[in-house]
Order: C-alpha cells, then sequence, then structure tokens
C-alpha cells in the first residue's frame, strides 16, 4: 500500500510547489503579457540557499531583441542585508525582479543566488526560496484567512493569525463582523491597496521564505498606511536578504545600499546619506519629493 500511496504523495506534493509558484506569479505578473515558457534543464537541481547571497552579474536583457531595457547590471545583495532599488518610471527596476524570480531569462550575464546560476536550478526551488510582495496584489474570491494561508499549506489558524499580526492587519481582520471568514475580492469586501499589500505581507511572513522582493505600490497611500506598511517592511525585511523596489524614498533611507536605475544602468549606488552628499540624480529626485510632498501637506492643511 504504501508503494501506492509514495507516487499520490508526490503528485501532491508537486501540485503544492506548482500552485505556490503560480499564485505568485499571477500575483506579481498579472498585469504582463505571457512570457514564452521557461523551462528546468534536464536533471537540474534544486537550489541550496544558505545564507542567501543575491548576486547579478554584468546582467543585460530586453522583451523585444531591438529594444534592451537591462544595460549590463551588477548587482550584490549581500545576506541579511536590503538594497532598495530607485530610479525614474521606466528605469527597468521590476524587470530586475522578474529576472530574479525567472519569469524571463537574461541575454547575457547571469543571476546567481548562493553562487548558483538561478538557471541552472529548478524553478519550483527557486521560487520556494523567493518570497514576493508586488505592487498590485491580487486577492482569491474567497475568505480573508484563505487569502493569508495560501502562503503555507497546511498553516493553522493560529499562524495565519500569527502572520496576520506581523504584518499589522490582524487588529483590522478582528474588526469585521466576520473576522477571518470575511469574504474579500470581486463579491466581497474591497479592501484598499494598503489592506491588500498588508495581505500580501502576511501571506509572505508565513511562507517564510530567505529572500524577499518587495514591490511598493505606486499608488498613493495615506501617511498613516504608508506609515504602517514601512513598519511592517522593517519587521519582514529583518534579518533576510531584501530587494526593495521603492518609488517613494522615503520608504528606502535605511536600505543598506541604494541602487539608482536610470535608463537601464546603474547611475549611482550608495547608502542614502552618500547619495545626497553626491548631488546626483538621487539627491535631485529627493529634494523633488521633499517639495511635492511639502505641497501636499500643505495643501491638506488649507
Ligand atoms: P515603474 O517605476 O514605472 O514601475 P520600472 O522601472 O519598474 O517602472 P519596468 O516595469 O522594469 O520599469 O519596465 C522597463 C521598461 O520595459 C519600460 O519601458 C516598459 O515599457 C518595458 N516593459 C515592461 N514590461 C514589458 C513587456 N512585458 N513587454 C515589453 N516591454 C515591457
Amino acid at each position: 500500500l504504501a508503494q501506492l500511496f509514495r507516487p499520490l504523495d508526490m503528485l501532491g506534493w508537486v501540485y503544492r510547489t506548482i500552485r505556490q509558484g503560480l499564485i505568485d506569479m499571477e500575483a506579481m505578473f498579472g498585469i504582463v503579457d505571457t512570457p514564452e515558457e521557461v523551462r528546468d534543464l534536464e536533471g537540474a537541481p534544486a537550489l541550496h540557499v544558505e545564507a542567501g547571497h543575491v548576486r547579478f552579474e554584468d546582467v543585460r536583457f530586453g522583451y523585444d531583441p531591438d529594444r534592451e531595457i537591462l544595460k549590463g547590471i551588477d548587482l550584490e545583495v549581500k545576506p541579511g542585508t536590503m538594497v532598495a532599488v530607485v530610479g525614474p518610471s521606466g528605469a527597468g527596476k521590476s524587470t530586475l525582479s522578474r529576472l530574479l524570480f525567472r519569469f524571463y531569462e537574461p541575454t547575457a550575464g547571469r543571476i546567481l543566488i548562493d553562487g548558483q546560476d538561478i538557471r541552472r536550478v529548478t524553478q519550483a526551488s527557486l521560487r520556494q526560496a523567493l518570497g514576493i510582495v508586488p505592487q498590485d496584489s491580487v486577492l482569491f474570491n474567497d475568505t480573508i484567512g484563505y487569502n493569508i494561508g495560501y502562503g503555507r499549506d497546511g498553516a493553522g489558524q493560529d499562524e495565519i493569525e500569527g502572520a496576520a499580526k506581523g504584518a499589522a492587519i490582524h487588529d483590522f481582520i478582528a474588526s469585521l463582523p466576520q473576522g477571518y471568514a470575511a469574504q474579500v475580492g470581486e463579491r466581497g469586501l474591497k479592501l484598499s491597496g494598503g489592506e491588500k499589500q498588508r495581505v500580501a505581507i502576511a501571506r509572505t511572513l508565513l511562507k517564510n521564505p530567505p529572500i524577499l522582493i518587495f514591490d511598493e505600490a505606486t499608488s498613493a497611500l495615506d501617511s498613516r498606511t504608508e506609515a504602517a506598511i514601512q513598519e511592517t517592511l522593517r519587521s519582514v525585511a529583518a534579518r533576510r536578504t531584501s530587494i526593495v523596489i521603492a518609488h517613494r524614498l522615503s520608504t528606502v533611507i535605511d536600505a543598506d545600499q541604494i541602487v539608482v536605475l536610470n535608463e537601464g544602468r546603474v547611475a549611482e549606488r550608495g547608502t542614502h546619506a552618500e547619495l545626497l552628499r553626491r548631488n546626483g540624480l538621487y539627491a535631485e529626485m529627493w529634494t523633488r519629493q521633499q517639495t511635492e510632498r511639502e505641497d501636499e501637506e500643505a495643501e491638506a492643511a488649507e
């Protein structure tokens, strides 16, 4: 009998792994065209993550052969540190995370995790190691508890609540008449952008991946929600390798390293203070965002 169940068990595992991969992909890439299929090499081993060291080596990429988007990117995220990627709209920030997820392959150069070329390992193992909090999180037409529990198969209610607490969304859920059984999605409760992102953070906390990619929402959030998300992000990112794609520079002033992308190249890199002293593109973006913020605050006060 055991012999009969082993393949079934295996099938279950394959199904769960694929399902996890799919939810991440849908969540993150629901907005882009379906790319050509990226396949595992024959006999590819699983990715073995120890420290969680991420490295882009002279990575080039274009969605179309005649338009290069990334023009030779070198990037290192040391284990347990946070690197923020900033830069003008269309600079290629989200493209970097799509390549790390191996949704597309670089046309030249390579991406390594703990020394292993991500092209040479199984995709299931790669996606298991990465946690993604996308810009616009997709919620299923199901309960809010289910939407969080999706982060890990077999998660119990206490674990789901623990993750919700970590993502600062538990109090909100507890205040709903149906609590964790409240229906969300198209036919249920409509959550705000900030609430949806916190559900995605809770899902990621439950998955507990060694490497985290956080794609900050471009949509404007009220300053209280923004502060709450930043606070949660800090705790989620602590002690794991994190890449934060940020639109608001104020989100990432504490990052260990800030990489400024411009037209597919790294224009500047350093800490917030170093980049301000440099008085280049980052300093210019910072001044502009500060002025915008002051204007908004002045308007709100009127
Ligand atoms: P933003 O700050 O606006 O989110 P970004 O820096 O993240 O921008 P990307 O999303 O990486 O920019 O896009 C970089 C460039 O690649 C853009 O010019 C965009 O139009 C192009 N691009 C993105 N996705 C695709 C796609 N699926 N097919 C073709 N071109 C694409």
